[in-house]
């Protein structure tokens, strides 16, 4: 028994440290392909003054609270979107290290991974890459061979993506009475990639978690900003939410009939 725990800090230690150093890695790359510039090449540089980054100014949260969120060579603050993609990506790892069963942890490292980088390129520019949906897709497909075995949860996977068909069929029947539009096409293929890893039920309560989430943040950002707020990250939350923490609601839920 003693020895699991000490186990589970130790895998506990290092998936917050990996998720952080995928969140700072994402975070740069994410803020490059803002700019336009190729999202992979060239090294981290600081936003400001230009100076090239070491390995020292580039430890996950450590770097950004020692030098107090200011550059070493030029004193500029440096983007707070980068430290939130650290913790961000250091607090899902370690949720799900301490949740999923451990064989399936791979796939949801991967999957927590890739919602992180959409949800940042939607925060930055509104926009969903069809890259990362598809990465996405190849990812649940792979897992879905390697651990599954054989086909019988195709019809658990047909009857989650009746989920975001209903809800695009509302939407666009909503658009055509409207004519406005009424949510993005990279939210509706995101649930249909979602889709894939959830059961129905899960994602319904992503959806509410996500719709709950994105709701409580533009109440609180009130009139402040005038932009629609990306739902990407939000569905995202949603989902780890759900597949951490969901599945005793879920079961409340049903219990209830
Ligand atoms: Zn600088």
């Amino acid at each position: 028994m003693e020895e699991n725990k000490i186990v589970l800090a130790y895998l506990s230690v290092w998936l917050t440290l990996l998720g952080a150093v995928f969140g700072s890695f994402t975070a740069c790359a994410v803020s490059r392909w803002a700019a336009g510039e190729p999202p992979f090449r060239g090294r981290s540089r600081c936003v400001t003054c230009g100076h090239v980054l070491s390995a020292f100014d580039l430890i996950p949260v450590f770097s950004w609270v020692v030098r107090r969120g200011r550059c070493k060579y030029c004193g500029a603050g440096i983007p707070v979107d980068c430290l939130a993609a650290e913790l961000a990506g250091g607090l899902s790892f370690l949720i799900l290290g301490l949740t999923v069963p451990l064989r399936e942890l791979g796939q949801w490292l991967i999957w927590a991974g890739l919602l992180l980088a959409l949800s940042l390129a939607d925060w930055a520019r509104r926009l969903i890459p069809d890259r990362i949906l598809l990465t996405l897709v190849v990812n649940r497909i792979v897992w879905f061979v390697a651990l599954e075995g054989d086909f019988s949860g195709i019809f658990d996977i047909l009857l989650a993506c009746l989920v975001p068909a209903a809800l695009l069929a509302l939407i666009l029947l909503g658009e055509w009475l409207t004519a406005r539009e009424l949510m993005g096409g990279g939210d509706i293929k995101l649930l249909f990639a979602l889709a894939l890893y959830l059961s129905w039920a899960q994602l319904l309560l992503t959806l509410l978690a996500g719709c709950l989430l994105g709701l409580v943040f533009a109440a609180l950002l009130g009139k402040k900003r005038d932009a629609a707020v990306p739902f990407g990250p939000f569905l995202a939350l949603g989902g780890l939410f759900t597949v951490s923490l969901g599945a005793p609601l879920i079961r409340w839920y049903f219990g209830l009939f």
